[in-house]
């Protein structure tokens, strides 16, 4: 595979770059995040679990501004979300985002998939981009089907497509959402594997899965949710051999 660098963050800069304090939202009565506190450094791989509906994937929408929360702060790269237009557009590229549903363009090719955004919000010349998308396919191993359209793919190589979407915008930080889940079993391990590569790179990542193979090998830091709160966190180590909470030893007995 082609070397093409994902990361667009300067070597030099340090520290920081998504801090949520005290995040709380509602669904009507349903208060889906309570007081979320969470910093993820530069370079580090956050791996998210939980019981279905612990407030998981809106907790990745809000990052993205998917959805708005009602009080408390999310910033990246010490910016705070914007609210609109051309500045919002920009926030999705630097926060990528790949969902369980593979979200291609259904009527453009793998190449435009991957070049269309490029031009649009980061305003590279055509040549370029495509040269970019490229390099990204063939990195993420599905260079042999730039031309086809997303149905003409196995649902493997549309979320490696979507991987390679997100990374052609020179994201900042990356989010998974489940991004296994709809997959047949034998189409896990080649998304996974990417995702390690991702990883071993540097990039800032943000992972809900259930993959617990991947997140003792890729996590720095486990973050436990139920009910809408960060219930706990710990390096994989600690979490998987050594829960703390009544919830998490609940959850580790039902997949383990
Ligand atoms: P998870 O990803 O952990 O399964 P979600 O963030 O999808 O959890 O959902 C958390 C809770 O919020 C669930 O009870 C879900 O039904 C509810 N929910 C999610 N999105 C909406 C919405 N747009 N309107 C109302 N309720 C929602
Ligand atoms: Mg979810």
């Amino acid at each position: 595979m082609t070397e093409v660098s994902v990361a667009k963050e300067d070597v030099a800069a340090t520290g920081d770059l998504v801090v949520l304090k005290s995040v709380n939202k509602h669904f009507g009565a349903l208060h889906v995040l309570q007081d979320i506190d969470l910093t993820i450094a530069r370079g580090e791989v956050v791996v998210v679990i939980g019981p279905s509906g612990s407030g998981k994937s809106t907790l990745c929408r809000a990052i993205n501004r998917l959805e708005t929360i009602e009080d408390g702060s999310i910033t990246i790269d010490g910016k705070p979300l914007p609210h609109e237009g051309k500045e919002l557009a920009r926030l999705r590229a630097d926060v990528g985002m790949v969902f369980q549903s593979f979200n291609l363009f259904a009527h453009k090719t793998v190449l435009e998939n991957v070049t269309l955004g490029q031009v649009k919000v980061r305003k590279k010349d055509k040549k370029a981009a495509e040269e970019r998308a490229r390099a990204l396919l063939d990195r993420v191993g599905v260079s042999a089907q730039a031309d086809k359209y997303p149905a003409q793919l196995s649902g493997g190589q549309q979320q490696r497509v979507a991987i390679a979407r997100a990374l052609a915008m020179e994201p900042k930080v990356m989010l998974f959402d489940e991004p296994t889940s709809a997959l047949d079993p034998e189409m896990i391990n080649e998304v996974l594997e990417v995702m390690q590569q991702l990883a071993r790179d540097g990039m800032t990542m943000i992972v809900v899965t259930h993959e617990m193979g991947f997140a003792r090998s890729a996590a720095n830091r486990v973050v436990f949710m139920a009910d809408g709160r960060i219930v706990e966190e710990a390096t994989p180590d600690q979490f998987f051999s050594n829960p703390r909470s009544d919830r998490a030893k609940d959850f580790l007995s039902k997949i383990l």
